[in-house]
């Protein structure tokens, strides 16, 4: 969704546990913890990877995708099907979604970035395309949320 805005990518910490993890350095059971609720929201709700595991690898992982906002009233902290978000994002302001990656088999979960999402986003990416267009012409890359560069700005 190009709405996505204060985009911050978990990347790094999550490769930064998988290495303890494969150090042994963190036990797999303190990181494969997903809740009852998680495993749940993400059968429901999630949304199917192509990606494996990187614990087990015996399963592709699910996206499950919580909102936050105080627009939401009593839908805040709940899970939502990946396909509801832009409808959300048409009919409010602003809300905050974070994306949790959850392996079914051995409940590995961690958080993978979060965003905000909303008709006010919208306005604020009108300008930011202005601005990209600029900072494009000077060599810099900035489309992709993924590179770590950017997170660290982002802090
Ligand atoms: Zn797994």
């Amino acid at each position: 969704m190009r709405t996505q805005r204060q985009v911050v990518d978990y990347s790094l910490q999550k490769r930064a546990v998988l290495r303890d993890v494969h150090n042994g350095r963190v036990g797999v059971l303190e990181v494969c913890d997903a809740s009852p609720y998680l495993k749940n929201a993400a059968r429901f709700h999630g949304e199917p990877t192509d990606d494996r595991c990187p614990v087990c690898r015996r399963d592709n992982l699910t996206l499950v995708h919580y909102i936050y906002g105080d627009e939401l009233k009593q839908s805040a902290g709940q899970a939502r099907k990946l396909a509801e978000l832009p409808v959300l994002a048409m009919t409010l302001r602003e809300f905050q979604v974070f994306v949790v990656e959850v392996c079914q088999s051995c409940a590995w979960n961690h958080l993978t970035e979060q965003y905000m999402l909303g008709r006010d986003a919208l306005q604020a990416d009108e300008l930011d395309r202005g601005e990209a267009v600029a900072s494009s012409s000077s060599g810099r890359h900035r489309e992709t949320g993924s590179s770590s560069h950017r997170w660290e700005g982002r802090r």
